[in-house]
């Protein structure tokens, strides 16, 4: 019986990941191809305009133009070549290095391996930190919210005298208080939380 080298708290029996852990990160070496073709549509230089028009889906928020230019959107492909290497010297260190190959072949080839990784791969907690920094440095360029936002409806405050209802749709995050992001109203208490699901608009669909 072990601790996970990467939560550091489950339980990981024999292994250097914890279940949850490991399939934590199946699923970001699924979505990182995707994630960073995303990114590479965003253009590196540009006015305003060009940037709303390449932004996929009106889901996402913004793109934040400050630290675009800062990322090298190659980079993500040699940092997972690097490690790939690495784990293939340990598992069979008769072989040469692997192929150089995109993004989407390293995460496939990761993700195929990843039950000897965890159960075998001594440095499989790097390779997991290296994959979460990955997503998240994507993350913050467009703009997306981390992972799966709650979707709670549209806000009920009263924002005149005249009785208009704000309206604006409300999400909640992981941790974070509901608060509308127009009218700034926040909805804390349960009852806060019952109110708003009672006055919701009725669907006319
Ligand atoms: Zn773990
Ligand atoms: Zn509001």
């Amino acid at each position: 019986m072990s601790t996970c080298t990467a939560c550091t708290h489950r339980d990981a029996g024999d292994a250097y990941l914890c279940e949850r852990c490991a399939t934590r990160l199946a699923d970001r070496l699924a979505g990182l191809p995707d994630l960073y073709a995303e990114l590479s549509l965003v253009p590196r230089v540009t006015g305003l305009a060009e940037v709303v028009t390449a932004a996929p889906a009106a889901s996402r928020a913004p793109i934040n133009l400050d630290v675009l230019d800062a990322v090298d959107l190659g980079g993500a492909a040699r940092i997972l070549e690097a490690r790939r290497a690495d784990i293939q010297a340990v598992r069979w260190p008769d072989r040469g290095a692997p192929a150089s190959a995109d993004l989407m072949a390293h995460c496939r080839w990761l993700r195929m391996e990843l039950d000897w990784i965890a159960a075998h791969y001594p440095a499989a907690a790097e390779l997991d930190r290296e994959v979460y920094a990955l997503e998240a440095q994507a993350l913050t360029i467009v703009g997306a919210p981390p992972a799966r936002a709650q979707r709670l409806g549209s806000c009920i405050a009263v924002t005149d005298d005249a009785g208009t209802v704000c309206g604006v749709a409300l999400k909640r995050y992981p941790g974070e208080p509901v608060r509308c992001r127009v009218c700034r109203t926040e909805y804390r208490t349960e009852a806060d939380l019952l109110l708003l699901q009672h006055y919701q608009p009725r669907q006319t669909a």
